[in-house]
């Protein structure tokens, strides 16, 4: 076996460690990064999930589906007469097929550019920092690395009661490659990725049913958000089954028969086309580390690290979806930049108070920091500011003003605890909040600050006067 060196070895090409790769080379590294992933095509992929089965073919199919639906049913409101409009499913999955192919490319020349090795196959850790490389062509061979990252990410979670069978039960990778949108589609999971696929796939004629064992719809969201988020996903044909948990699925012929118990206990039973699984994700470690490699796991499978994503191994950090906290691409990727950094002797960290969520659904559901309830819960005192986009100008213009902003706000300092967005836009919306509690803004720091008119964005800087009660656009209850 022969012996390569490099000062930065990162097993995972998705975001965490892709970015991770790409930091450690601008910062002088000589970097080799490891990916067994395989493309639609039988080639090697980089991106990981987030380019291939993840955020990006899902955004793909959420904006095709949502212009399909707007031009049927709402430009007629604002004067365009758009006629017969139909849905060109194969056409749509070969657009998004063409964006990940452009975007996993663009990750393989930013590879090239910045001089990072790409090697194509199964990574190992082994003891020291050594890694063990199997390439899917040639022979297994032994990297020296200074450091480590390691950035195996996560994969679907199965479970018992439905188990897939590539065709009628499928998980999210499955759901994104339909060929056609089922009759009656069966979804089980409420969070992001079922509400995301569930919306995709009702838009384009699914009669979709989404199963839920939670009895509150997205828990930790805003609450008020949540509500409306859930009445409005409803209007829009989503028939959303909260307290409801699967105990099996059987294919039956051309048909997928599920059972789930309610809240009381009462058995039902459900007939669909196909069925997606979206029950979460799991840390996926499978072959990643020799047994004396010295990386432990915690109790839930996932690489443990500590705040600084350093693993239990000399120079070795873990990054991304296999550790701790939520399972987002942005997360990783500032969890990546964080450990090349802090190898090459910098003092980064990741802020984990300030890490936006979103759902991409239309209106879109965004959010950073805590909710009114965790606030409530704590017992410490605050104040709540809300701006309907009803009354925003531009969302009215653009004839989209359902939903509203909300901001928490500490009753003592005004400093920002959290933002709450249910709206058009939302998960830009979000990236200013993001960016004023990053600077530990007041509520009254964003109230001073002046916004394009007309910008939905205005919601944000109404939603912060009204902590104070003086929002101009609309009545201010007294306190
Ligand atoms: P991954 O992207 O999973 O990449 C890990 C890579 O490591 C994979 O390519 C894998 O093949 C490779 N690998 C694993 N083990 C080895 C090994 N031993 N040797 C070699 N290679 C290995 N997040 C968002 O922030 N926004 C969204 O809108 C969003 N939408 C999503 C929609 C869907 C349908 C799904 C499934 C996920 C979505 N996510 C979204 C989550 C997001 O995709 C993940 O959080 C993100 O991809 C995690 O990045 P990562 O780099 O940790 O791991
Ligand atoms: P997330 O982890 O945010 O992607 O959401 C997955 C959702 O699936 C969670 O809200 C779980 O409560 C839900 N879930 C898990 N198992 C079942 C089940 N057997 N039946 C119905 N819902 C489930």
């Amino acid at each position: 076996m022969s012996t390569d060196k490099y000062d930065l070895v990162v097993i995972g090409a998705g975001p965490a460690g892709y970015a991770a790769a790409i930091r450690g080379a601008q910062l002088g590294m000589s970097v080799a990064c490891i990916d067994k992933a395989l493309g639609t095509d039988g080639q090697p992929t980089l991106g990981g999930t987030c380019l291939n089965w993840g955020c990006i073919p899902s955004k793909a199919l959420l904006d095709a589906s949502h212009r399909f639906v707007e031009t049927r049913d709402s430009l007629a409101d604002v004067g365009v007469i758009a006629g017969n409009v139909e849905m060109d499913v194969p056409r749509m999955m070969a657009r998004k097929d063409a964006v990940v192919a452009q975007l996993t490319g663009g990750i393989g020349a930013l590879f090239q550019g910045n001089g990072v090795t790409h090697l194509a196959g199964l990574g190992r850790l082994l003891s020291g920092a050594r890694v063990e490389f199997e390439p899917h062509e040639g022979e297994t061979r032994t990297l020296d690395a200074g450091s480590v990252v390691l950035a195996p990410g996560s994969v679907p979670v199965e479970i018992a009661p439905a188990p897939l069978d590539g065709d009628r039960i499928v998980d999210s990778t499955g759901a994104l490659a339909f060929d056609a949108a089922p009759a009656r589609l069966g979804v089980i999971g409420a969070g992001a990725i079922g509400l995301e696929l569930g919306s995709v796939w009702g838009r384009l004629g699914s009669e979709v049913v989404i199963l839920e064992a939670l009895e509150d719809f997205l828990p930790t969201a805003d609450s008020r958000i949540a509500r409306d988020g859930l009445r409005e996903l409803g209007r829009q044909g989503l028939d959303i089954r909260l307290g409801t948990r699967v105990t099996g699925a059987e294919v039956q012929g051309e048909a997928v028969v599920v059972s789930y118990q309610d809240g009381s206990g009462d058995e039902h039973s459900l007939e669909v086309d196909r069925l997606i699984v979206a029950v979460g994700r799991r840390p996926y470690t499978e072959g990643l580390l020799a047994p004396d490699s010295g990386v432990n796991l915690d109790e839930r499978g996932f690489l443990f690290v500590n705040d600084l994503c350093v693993t239990d191994a000399p120079n070795v950090y873990a990054v991304g979806d296999v550790v701790r906290g939520p399972m987002l691409a942005h997360k990783g990727a500032e969890e990546g930049v964080m450990a090349a950094e802090r190898i090459a002797g910098h003092k980064p960290v990741v802020n984990y108070d300030t890490v936006p969520s979103v759902i991409y659904t239309h209106p879109e559901i965004a959010w950073v920091g805590k909710t009114e309830d965790d606030v409530k819960a704590a017992g410490d005192d605050y104040r709540v500011g809300t701006f309907p986009f009803a009354a925003s100008g531009r969302a009215l213009a653009a004839n989209d003003a359902k939903g509203l902003v909300k901001l928490v706000a500490d009753a003592e300092t005004d400093r920002i605890l959290g933002v709450h967005v249910f709206g058009p836009q939302a998960s830009e919306i979000i990236a200013q909040a993001v960016i004023a509690m990053e600077f530990d803004a007041s509520a009254e720091d964003i109230g001073l600050t002046m916004f394009a008119h007309p910008t939905l964005s205005e919601a944000l800087h109404e939603a912060a006067l009204g902590v104070g009660g003086h929002a101009i656009h609309m009545i201010n209850r007294k306190r």
